[in-house]
């Protein structure tokens, strides 16, 4: 696993402190109902050769429950579905196959809520399936060359914990202003990152502070991607992140559900807990209270958060990206228009989003990290999710990629140019 090593900067007494909390809150969580599902064994994590062809699950964010012989260059994999106090889900997959030079096989293979799933030769490289590749949504037909003896096939444009970590630390070391830090330990030991972007030689008052996290749901690969394009945007040259470094200090957790990524599930972490509405009691996963202790120190500061995007995405078919915009009367028709206001500026700040497709939600009173902001701060902090989905993109109807959704994660961090009034400040 790669390590933040000289950026890493852990308080002590902090870390004991966070420790000591964790463990009563697990001890409390051990006498609950609910059955822990997934950490007896890796029943998603699967090595087997079948005519001469090995499919491989068994590493970072693959998952498949197991394939079939059906005769002749043709199989049947099946995804794994994940018990989770919520309800089952599946919908991710990710594996390896190796021996096939020459072959044509067939794969049955549930990929329903994504028609074009991604396909590697080289587990660097990733394009979307061709129609002939998939021609329905549970079978996927793959000729290979001779010199092509090894693939990889996944929902979507997959990132796992350590291709994730790796593509951020390289953002984190191109760039003076940037830091990385390890907030403490997922429940099965991973490292929970948080990266911090500002220019520090910019007076550190009057500054707007910027809370992003993305993959609370392990499936939600296309957060993650736009999680990197936003980094990538404010730890570069260009004359809007020396303008937004200037007048912002940014806090990044790059993968919250970090066992969930690893393990190649769908939504839920590694107890089948969904990480996303428990803060009314934030106790339950070390994830979210290390997460909500961060937060109390920040909103404590000099500098406390004004915005928070909490990047997510979704298996129904849309046709445009949107944002859950809470509405009245479970918060003020003021705290509406500050959204509003977010989401204009996105849309100004690209063509891959025209807000199409406009959710509204009564914000609960504290099942969400919304409810958290909204039920301590109020409108002091813009706390808004963002959906994306695994469809076609805007504007002109190609299927999505994750490129598109990295140039709609830097227009995010753009959009607070507007969103600030950055342009009327001084430099
Ligand atoms: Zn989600």
């Amino acid at each position: 696993m790669v390590n933040p090593d000289s950026f890493l900067k852990l308080d002590m007494k902090k870390s004991l402190f966070i420790l000591l909390v964790i463990f009563i809150g697990s001890f409390g969580l051990c006498q609950g109902s609910f059955t822990p599902p997934i950490l007896e064994g890796k029943p998603n994590k699967i090595v087997k050769t079948l005519q001469g062809i090995t499919f491989n699950s068994d590493y970072d964010n693959g998952s498949l429950k197991d394939v079939v012989d059906l005769g002749p260059d043709e199989y049947r994999c099946d995804l794994y579905t994940e018990q989770g106090e919520i309800g089952p889900r599946q919908f991710w997959f990710r594996f390896k196959m190796s021996g096939v030079s020459g072959r044509n096989i067939k794969l049955h293979i549930n990929h329903r809520h994504n028609p074009f799933p991604v396909i590697s030769l080289d587990g660097v490289n990733w394009r979307r399936l061709h129609e002939r590749e998939a021609p329905s949504l549970s079978e996927i037909i793959l000729n290979f060359f001779p010199w092509e003896n090894h693939a990889e096939l996944a929902l979507f444009f997959p990132l796992g914990v350590e291709e994730t970590y790796s593509r951020v630390n390289h953002l984190v070391r191109r760039c003076d202003d940037a830091t990385s830090r390890i907030l403490g330990k997922s429940f099965c030991g991973r490292d929970l990152w948080m990266i911090t972007v500002e220019d520090a030689s910019s007076a550190n008052t009057q500054k707007f502070r910027i809370w992003l996290q993305s993959r609370v749901h392990a499936g939600e690969v296309p957060s993650t991607h736009a999680m990197l394009g936003f980094l990538d945007l404010i730890t570069s040259d260009t004359r809007e992140a020396l303008l937004l470094r200037r007048h912002c200090v940014f806090n990044i957790v790059p993968l919250v559900n970090v066992d969930g990524v690893y393990m190649g599930l769908s939504r839920w972490d590694s107890r089948g807990i969904d990480p996303e509405h428990i803060w009314g009691n934030p106790e339950r996963t070390s994830e979210t209270l290390l997460i909500k202790y961060q937060i109390d120190e920040f909103m404590a500061s000099d500098n406390p958060i004004r915005v928070s995007l909490n990047l997510h995405s979704t298996v129904s078919n849309n046709k445009d990206t949107f944002f859950f915009k809470h509405v009245a009367p479970s918060v003020t028709e003021e705290f509406e228009l500050i959204q509003q206001g977010y989401i204009d500026a996105l849309d100004n700040a690209t063509p891959l989003f025209d807000n199409l497709c406009p959710h509204s939600s009564q914000l609960h009173p504290f099942n969400y990290l919304e409810s958290y902001f909204w039920s301590n701060w109020g409108k002091e902090v813009m706390a808004i999710t963002h959906e994306g989905h695994f469809y076609r993109r805007l504007p002109d109807g190609k299927w999505i990629t994750d490129e598109d959704y990295r140039k709609l994660g830097s227009a995010m961090a753009v959009a607070l140019i507007e969103y600030f009034k950055l342009y009327y400040k001084n430099p």
